[in-house]
């Protein structure tokens, strides 16, 4: 007998929304909140799941946070909480501001892939 076994990354979307004013882009937007997982199957049957990050997504300016774990554990049970910003722990930037590299050194900014700026020649 033999098994069929694979690993791979999901993601789950819950239906959870709550509406806020975002402190980023001032405007009205919604946290859209998610988790990722990497998940064992077993004949295509997913048993078992590790690796849970829950995040957040503000619907407004695509600014991504990681969420705590507790709270991110209340929403996948379907309870009602309240996201409050010390939950939060921002990973990237909205898509504004998020495409640009900013050079530390001479303030040069690009939406260009560079490793180097290409003003002074700093490591992004
Ligand atoms: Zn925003």
């Amino acid at each position: 007998m033999f098994f069929i076994m694979g690993i791979t990354d999901g993601r789950k979307d819950f239906d959870f929304t709550q509406t806020i004013i975002c402190n980023l882009c001032g405007k009205y937007g919604r946290y859209q909140v998610f988790m990722t997982y990497t998940v064992l199957s077993l004949f295509f049957i997913p048993c078992f799941k590790w690796n849970k990050h829950y995040y957040v997504q503000t619907s407004c300016c695509n600014t991504l946070y990681e969420l705590a774990p507790e709270i991110g554990k209340a929403i996948a049970r379907g309870q009602q909480v309240e996201i409050q910003p010390e939950h939060l722990t921002r990973v990237s930037r909205g898509s504004s501001s998020f495409m640009y590299k900013h050079c530390s050194q001479c303030g040069y900014e690009t939406a260009e892939d560079f490793e180097f700026c290409p003003k002074c020649g700093k490591r992004f």
